[in-house]
């Protein structure tokens, strides 16, 4: 793999990226992605197995006097719970009204929007590479 030369602000050394911690983080999340996807082969792109979209807001923003910080929300997933097709394996999800339950045969389950703990897997995150971390490093010309 290419590396880079960077000044580390840090240790006032030149360094090259990308660092081996980053080259083994990469394989081993990238890895993970494939096994998922070998044992999900039908899940969900859109919410990645889980069933819902998950973003952060910040509810003050509006200046309605709140105190200030990011709140997490989670919205069914329009691509698979909304249409009741499970996340995990793309099959028909049977619902219960009167339980609020939706439930796979694979085994998702779902009760009042909320994926049920160890019925599912969620799709492991993108690797990321941190090398050119800028805060930490000044790239040399
Ligand atoms: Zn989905
Ligand atoms: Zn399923």
């Amino acid at each position: 793999m290419e590396t880079v030369k960077v000044y580390s602000i840090e240790t006032k050394k030149v360094v090259e990226i990308h660092t081996a911690f980053c080259v083994e983080n990469y394989a081993r999340k990238s890895l993970a992605g494939l096994l998922f996807e070998k044992n999900h082969p039908n899940y969900c792109r859109k919410c990645g197995g889980s069933g819902l979209i998950t973003y952060w807001d910040d509810p003050s923003a509006a200046g309605v006097g709140l105190s200030g910080g990011q709140m997490e929300y989670a919205d069914p997933c329009p691509v698979c719970i909304e249409k009741d097709v499970c996340p995990q394996c793309g099959g028909q999800m049977i619902f219960t009204e009167s339980d609020c339950v939706s439930e796979c045969g694979c085994g998702y389950k779902m009760v009042y929007g909320e994926p049920v703990e160890g019925t599912y897997e969620e799709r492991p995150s993108a690797p990321e590479c941190w090398c050119f971390d800028y805060n930490l490093y000044a790239e040399v010309k």
